[in-house]
């Protein structure tokens, strides 16, 4: 068998969305796993939709997730150039070949005309039932087709489509999808007002010549694959296999996952943060939010595909060895906001701390407060289990450095009674006695003196946490008094008994 090669062929129109990604992903796993190649190609023949940047955005967003690319635009490669609109003449070249073979021909009419078609005749369709009333050189004649364009004339070169002909898509994911041809029209190829070829064209041209055995792709590109069957037929070519993914669907409804969910629900689209060229408008990105590329990438190739286990937390590497793109559901996979969260959260816990220390000391920063990187790191280390984004952990963990001004009414109402100010009183005289302030020395010492008052241990330590912390919550206590030292942690209690009144 021929060596597995399959390409990732993105336009430049904007920052990729998520299901780009997948769409990425899968096509990555799948060339790795059969020790393949996976091209990068930019897909610039729409020169109206073209966006500055977004190239760019693209390589740095897969450089991110650790996607890497064998081949293609920024990569090299003996199939280049990787960008269709360096390719030009290339494509020329076999525009000119349906035209010769009678396959293609070319046609003039003007979008006027078109329109003045499509209102006389209802669903009206550039086909066999309609070409022959057009301008075209089907109707004109070769010869004054040929004129027309030496004196100037616009043209497009059209596909002819022979009617009545079954049409077979073998799909990797769906199995036979079968259409008949009498419903495709003769799409455009080529248009002689900017010399490129239409997206169908050059995709197909470029899955040859660069030896693509393999079209991994969304679910939108299916209505396409039965004219691209028939353009390899045209040009007698054997075609690659197909695999349409499933659609991502919104969190809730029936509906694709577009940009306007994501504000709805609070999460990122795309994998970067995207400041849009002309309005200067910014959409968030899953980096800049703090996920990690880790959980994306985990949670993306769950978005459409099982290992069929209970397995859910696989590294790339387990990625590739289970991933079977022939077990991709055929239906479209639903965006879970929450799973996303639960992955980030799990990845977190192993992560460099580094990440947790910097989100934090940006927090302190922002707050006017000088630290070390090594007690920030403490921190982080304590608190990690209970977040499941970085920049949730100063809203968890900013008492350690501010001191309480106003305490949790629940809190108070529930810990806060009877001989609470008592119990906290005694228990700061106690401490102020104690030498070896570390919380492990300190935490038995602590119930020593509780068991000897026969006090019980929940309300003269939740008493306590609430001087301290301002709130029933956080970590194990004398962790607390560890960090914030005997003189900080005797200064907030006490205040504390001052400032509340039963
Ligand atoms: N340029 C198309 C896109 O933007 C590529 C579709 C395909 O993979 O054939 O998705």
């Amino acid at each position: 068998m021929n060596k597995v090669r399959v390409r990732f062929a993105p336009s430049p129109t904007g920052p990729l969305h998520i299901g780009g990604v997948r769409t990425c992903l899968y096509n990555y796993l799948f060339a790795r796993q059969h020790g393949g190649d996976l091209i990068f190609r930019i897909e610039d023949t729409d020169s109206s939709r073209f966006v500055a940047g977004a190239e760019q955005y693209i390589l740095e967003a897969f450089d991110w997730l650790g996607i890497k690319f064998d081949e293609g635009v920024s990569f090299g490669g003996d199939k280049g150039p990787y960008r269709q609109s360096e390719r030009r003449e290339i494509y020329k070249k076999y525009v000119g070949e349906l035209l010769d073979a009678g396959k293609a021909y070319y046609a003039f009419d003007t979008p006027e005309e078109l329109e003045a078609a499509r209102k006389e005749t209802p669903n009206f369709q550039y086909d066999a039932r309609t070409r022959g009333r057009m301008r075209n050189s089907l109707t004109l004649g070769l010869d004054e087709a040929k004129r027309l364009i030496a004196a100037g004339e616009k043209y497009v070169v059209r596909f002819l489509i022979d009617p009545g002909e079954d049409v077979v898509v073998n799909d990797m994911i769906r199995g036979e999808v079968k259409i008949n041809s009498s419903i495709l029209d003769d799409k455009v190829l080529y248009k002689s007002a900017d010399e490129l070829p239409t997206y169908h064209l050059a995709n197909i041209v470029d899955d040859h010549l660069m030896e693509v055995t393999h079209v991994i792709r969304g679910e939108e590109w299916l209505p396409s694959s039965p004219l691209h069957m028939l353009l390899y037929r045209a040009f007698g070519w054997e075609d690659p296999r197909f695999a349409h993914l499933p659609l991502l669907l919104a969190p809730e409804g029936n509906g694709k996952l577009s940009k306007r969910d994501g504000d709805k629900y609070g999460f990122p689209v795309f994998p970067l943060e995207w400041k849009d060229p002309k309005t200067g408008t910014i959409s968030s990105g899953y980096r800049e939010s703090g996920y990690l590329p880790e959980a994306v990438v985990n949670f993306l190739a769950l978005l459409g595909w099982n290992p069929g286990d209970d397995n859910e937390v696989m590294t790339m590497q387990q990625l590739i060895d289970t991933f079977n793109i022939e077990h991709c559901s055929k239906n479209g996979a639903r965006f879970d906001v929450k799973k996303m969260l639960w992955f980030n959260h799990h990845y977190l816990q192993e992560c460099d701390e580094q990440i947790l220390v910097n989100a934090l000391q940006a927090d302190l920063k922002a707050n006017g407060i000088a630290e070390t990187d090594a007690r920030v790191r403490q921190i982080a280390g304590l608190m990690k289990e209970r977040v499941n984004l970085p920049k949730e952990l100063w809203e968890q963990c900013a008492f350690f450095w501010q001191a309480p001004e106003e305490f949790d009414a629940k809190s108070l109402k529930k810990w806060w009674k009877d001989e609470a100010p008592q119990y906290v009183a005694a228990l700061c005289d106690f401490l102020e006695s104690q030498d070896d302030w570390r919380g492990e020395t300190l935490e038995g010492k602590v119930m020593e003196w509780i068991a000897s008052k026969e006090w019980a241990v929940g309300k003269v330590m939740n008493a306590f946490r609430v001087t301290l912390v301002g709130a029933a919550r956080g970590p194990q206590i004398f962790a607390i008094t560890d960090f914030l030292g005997k003189e900080e942690s005797l200064r907030r209690a006490r205040k504390a008994v001052e400032t509340l009144s039963v």
